[in-house]
């Protein structure tokens, strides 16, 4: 299976009540390939709920405890964050997951980059808690901005057949 942010499969998990449906993936989701996750509902925590940071941008320093991730009131709740990652590994080890795709940008699932800390709206290079968590465990991550129709197909295609020969 390949695991997918829920928000960009259209569920409205994200902070605001919303979704970041994604047109590509959802055109795919029929593959019957898409495990659906959200790591901070996982985490407990309500929709719509304040937005969360991580000081500094990196989800790995937040797991090695050098910075800690804070919502907009400036409330700590990096143990939130930990917590959704963790079920999320649980999940990858339940399903043999070696692949996935999440939303970029997000405390819990940024890829490439995630906001620092300032709620300002500034970006800085770094992902969120989850996918360094994933990553830290053989996970090949991709962000929605990573996807192509090809990249997605090889993908599938390549899943189908890890499940025909496991
Ligand atoms: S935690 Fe991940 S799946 Fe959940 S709303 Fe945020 S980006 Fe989407």
């Amino acid at each position: 299976m390949i695991l997918v942010s829920a928000c960009l499969l259209g569920h409205k998990v994200k902070y605001n009540g919303g979704s970041n449906a994604n047109e590509l993936l959802l055109r795919y989701s029929e593959s019957g390939r898409f495990l659906p996750v959200c790591p901070e509902c996982l985490a407990m925590l309500p929709v719509p709920r304040l937005p969360m940071e991580i000081v500094g941008g990196s989800g790995a320093q937040l797991l090695a405890g050098h910075t800690r991730a804070v919502d907009a009131n400036g409330m700590e709740t990096s143990s939130y964050l930990i917590d959704g990652a963790q079920k999320v590994l649980a999940m990858v080890k339940a399903y043999h997951v070696r692949v996935a795709i999440f939303k970029e940008g997000s405390p819990s699932c940024g890829v490439h980059k995630t906001h620092d800390g300032s709620f300002t709206g500034r970006k800085v290079k770094g992902s969120g808690v989850t996918t360094a968590l994933l990553r830290r465990n053989g996970v090949k991550i991709y962000s929605e901005k990573d996807m192509t129709a090809r990249r997605l197909e090889a993908l599938i295609q390549e899943d189908l057949r890890f499940d025909q020969i496991s």
